[in-house]
């Protein structure tokens, strides 16, 4: 391998990219007109540009894409023991709302062609659990899921689809914005998004009934009323009018966020088109992520053996071949952020005894314990297709700000893993 010195200012994997002047500007103006509060133009505004961007009728600025999932899954109806069908593959955030509601998680393995819910280990699920009403799915990474048949499964059931698009903002499946899948869906502008507003989150639906109950639950349930009247429980959950101004600031910015990170997907792509890896796919026909995180997946004839713990991984090192360990810890010695790929929710200790079902029925057979699955294999497939993303598959340096030259460096790094 040439020799490259360590970089010297970090490369990130996604950090906040903001824009001279009208961030701030937006700020300001909350500041200078006192409206420093859950109340105000910024929130107006940022619910307004939501819904013309994304082409949904009604959108709520809220805290987090947390808090918009939470409200989400409560309106969906989900009520303590009930059982939600959702990604396996994601962030604990898609999930544990689902938990604080009292619903029972059951998970749904995943597909190789985008990295997103399994419509045919759905449509198991249904068969061994038919009166599930509710499934929250999520776009990994920026890239849309199957929409067509996991809505036509959902459909088919009478259940409700909740839509995580936290990751994929600006992305689309046949035209359509990500957010707009879900009967209700999520979208959130935490500090390593797309776009950021530091903070904060959005629900998004085209039922007015839905964003009024929303709306009122966010901001602590408040009847019509001279006094404090409740007749339910409510939460402090509305954005606040100065991370509005900041998400403002931010969604003109959107598309050149989106065409900055395909150039960075690009550049991998191409980069190791002479390795034996891909890049995370997608349905290049039908859909267009928003690339948020470029990831690779390590062909199976070239992994070398690995062994992850409940908190430390270890590896050998074989020639001509390597593992996402290998890799990220030499990531980390340039001083470059690289992460596993979402360590799947059916592997999660807190989780181990929810059902998993991947696409012959439930993976766990016929006891609830957790039984590990990986490398059992069938049809020319593992059996856990979660772990076996998980186990071969890696986030690479994604930010924004990186430069040309650092990302050469970054596929050098990853190139001389494999000599
Ligand atoms: C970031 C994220 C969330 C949560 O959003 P917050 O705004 O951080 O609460 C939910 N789901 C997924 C998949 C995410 O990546």
């Amino acid at each position: 391998m040439k020799k490259f010195t360590k970089f010297e200012n970090k490369v990130w994997l996604s950090t906040p990219t903001m824009h001279d002047g009208e961030e701030l500007k937006y700020i300001k103006e909350a500041y200078d007109t006192n409206w420093m509060s859950t109340v105000g133009k910024n929130i107006d505004e940022v619910e307004r540009i939501a819904c013309e961007k994304i082409g949904c009728k009604y959108s709520v600025g809220l805290s987090s894409g947390t808090s918009a999932l939470h409200l989400a899954v409560k309106l969906a109806g989900v009520k303590q023991g009930d059982m939600v069908f959702c990604s396996d593959m994601t962030f604990c955030a898609t999930v544990n709302p689902i938990v604080y509601e009292g619903g029972i998680p059951v998970f749904i393995d995943t597909e190789y062609d985008t990295w997103n819910m399994d419509p045919v280990a759905l449509e198991k699920a249904f068969e061994l659990y038919p009166n599930v009403k509710v499934v929250v799915l999520v776009n990994l990474y920026g890239t849309p899921g199957k929409m067509d048949e996991i809505k036509a499964v959902c459909d088919k059931h009478g259940a409700i689809l909740v839509e995580d698009a936290a990751e994929s903002l600006g992305a689309t499946y046949k035209g359509r914005q990500t957010g707009t899948f879900g009967e209700y869906s999520c979208i959130s502008f935490n500090g390593n998004k797309i776009i950021t507003g530091s903070c904060g989150g959005m629900f998004l639906t085209d039922s007015l009934e839905a964003a009024d109950k929303v709306r009122k639950w966010s901001t602590q349930a408040r009847e019509n009323a001279p006094w404090y009247q409740h007749e339910e429980i409510g939460y402090n959950y509305r954005m606040s009018n100065v991370v509005a101004g900041v998400v403002r600031g931010q969604f003109p910015y959107l598309e050149e966020h989106i065409r900055s990170k395909k150039e960075i997907y690009n550049r991998y792509k191409e980069g190791f088109k002479d390795l034996p890896v891909k890049m995370n796919p997608y349905d290049e026909k039908n859909s267009e992520p928003n690339f948020w995180l470029s990831c690779m997946i390590i062909n199976e004839g070239a992994m070398c053996s690995q062994v992850r713990g409940e908190s430390r991984a270890l590896y050998n090192k074989e020639k001509g071949k390597s593992c996402p360990t290998e890799i990220l810890e030499k990531l980390a010695e340039y001083n470059a952020e690289g992460r596993p790929i979402w360590k799947p929710m059916h592997m999660q200790p807190i989780f181990r005894m929810n059902p998993f079902i991947n696409r012959y029925g439930n993976a766990r057979a016929n006891t609830n314990a957790y039984i590990n699955t990986d490398y059992i294999i069938k049809d020319n497939l593992p059996l856990d297709i979660s772990n076996d993303i998980f186990e071969r598959g890696l986030c690479l340096p994604s930010d924004n700000k990186m430069t040309e030259e650092q990302q050469n460096i970054v596929i050098e790094i990853v190139k001389s893993c494999f000599e």
